[in-house]
């Protein structure tokens, strides 16, 4: 349909996703509005984002008469999680404008890479060591004890890690995550953790979202506050300044988010990064003149990248599956309408089709005119959840 020029992205008419998750689900919605037609490959028969696509591509994410049906609707393609195979999106870019490029995103799927990768940029990062042999595991150093083991690839949301206190716990479990490269970071004392947001074009420009404090439960967020509680200026632009050098040197196109830790001695350690929007960015859609969806819309079509402004205070309530299930384990629904009734509540369900402990079903997004009134109408609605 229409005139496909992969060379000129301004003049694309289809924009392509892998994967059908939530995010996939906000980033059609935002190229829709912007008029465009929208393809997701998605293995599974229903999604969050294969179901509002125009053209749902059902194949799994190497499958190769998949990704050329991807290539053969999209005129520009972007993934909406980072273990989609980098092969596939270097597969799809032989046709096609891929951003971020599957080089970029094979770096933050493994949190070794990673961590290289910030230690070049000059970015600090907790100490740590790479576990890959019983060689590995008998040299590392006291000094990274208590620690955290996690694996270095796939992990997510907490999962993939195991507290470790000393050797002998380290040793059980590396041996419980089956004998896998992992890596060791020392436990750091965190004063709180937040996240930037930034999407670059591929002229190079960077445009940075407000800095976002967030709370994790068990290893998965749960709350984004903007602007941060505990932030400065002085703190937002190193945490800016450290993205912008990390998305550069990958000569990275789209958005990008990265996570610090602030220590309780005010220093900033970057945790990890996520070459697409973020969890934390989701509040953008609701309290920014420009999303995170937008921009990475924009930055994959080629068209202007522009500063988003806050508009709105605002704090983000996930929505776990836990909500759909009372204290006896009994299936639930959460009372939306009154949920709806607060001032400022934006909700947003992802159509997922069952609800199970621990999964992401949507998100509560709070605006109001101060962030003490946010931070009000939150707790209201925290209250209202249970
Ligand atoms: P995931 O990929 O599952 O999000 P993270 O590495 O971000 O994994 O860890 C999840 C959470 O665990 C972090 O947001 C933080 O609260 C805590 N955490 C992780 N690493 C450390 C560390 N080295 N020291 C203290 N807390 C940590
Ligand atoms: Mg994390």
């Amino acid at each position: 349909p229409g005139d496909r020029s992969a060379a000129d992205p301004t003049r694309a008419v289809t924009l392509g996703v892998m994967g059908g998750g939530q995010l996939g689900r906000m980033f059609v919605h935002a190229a829709q509005q912007l008029g465009f037609r929208t393809a997701v490959l998605e293995p599974d028969a229903t999604s969050p984002a294969g179901t509002v696509a125009h053209v749902h591509v059902n194949a799994g994410y190497l499958d190769a008469a998949g990704l050329q049906r991807l290539a053969d609707e999209a005129d520009a393609i972007t993934t909406e999680f980072e273990n989609v195979p980098a092969d596939a999106l270097r597969t799809l870019a032989a046709r096609r404008p891929v951003a971020p490029s599957g080089d970029a995103v094979a770096v933050c799927q493994d949190r070794a890479a990673e961590k290289a990768h910030f230690t070049d940029c000059g970015v600090p990062v907790a100490p740590y060591a790479v576990i890959d042999s019983e060689a590995a595991l008998a040299a590392v150093g006291d000094d990274l004890l208590p620690g955290i083991l996690k694996t270095a690839r796939m992990g997510y949301d907490g999962k993939g890690q195991i507290r470790v206190a000393d050797r002998a716990e380290l040793a059980a479990g590396w041996a419980e995550l089956g004998g896998t490269v992992c890596v060791l970071e020392k436990r750091l004392p965190l004063a709180f953790e937040v996240s930037v947001l930034i999407a670059r074009g591929g002229d190079g420009r960077v445009v940075a979202f407000p800095l976002q404090q967030n709370l994790h439960r068990d290893g998965i967020l749960a709350v984004t506050t903007v602007p941060a509680p505990a932030g400065t200026p002085a703190l937002e632009a190193e945490a800016v300044g450290c993205a912008a050098r990390i998305a550069a040197d990958l000569g990275y196109v789209g958005v990008l988010c990265i996570e610090f830790f602030i220590l309780e001695d005010g220093s900033l350690v970057a945790n990890e990064m996520a070459p697409r929007p973020h969890n934390s960015g989701h509040h953008t859609i609701d309290s920014c003149d420009v999303s995170q969806f937008d921009l990475q819309v924009r930055a994959m079509a080629g068209l202007p990248l522009v500063k988003p402004r806050l508009h709105s205070p605002t704090v983000m309530l996930n929505l776990l599956g836990d909500l759909w299930f009372d204290a006896q384990g009994a299936e639930r629904s959460p009372d939306w309408a009154a949920v709806l009734a607060l001032p400022g509540a934006h909700l947003h369900l992802y159509g997922k089709e069952s609800a199970r402990p621990g999964r992401k079903m949507g998100h509560l997004t709070l605006t109001a005119a101060t962030p003490a009134a946010a931070r009000d109408v939150a707790l209201q609605a925290a209250a209202l959840l249970g």
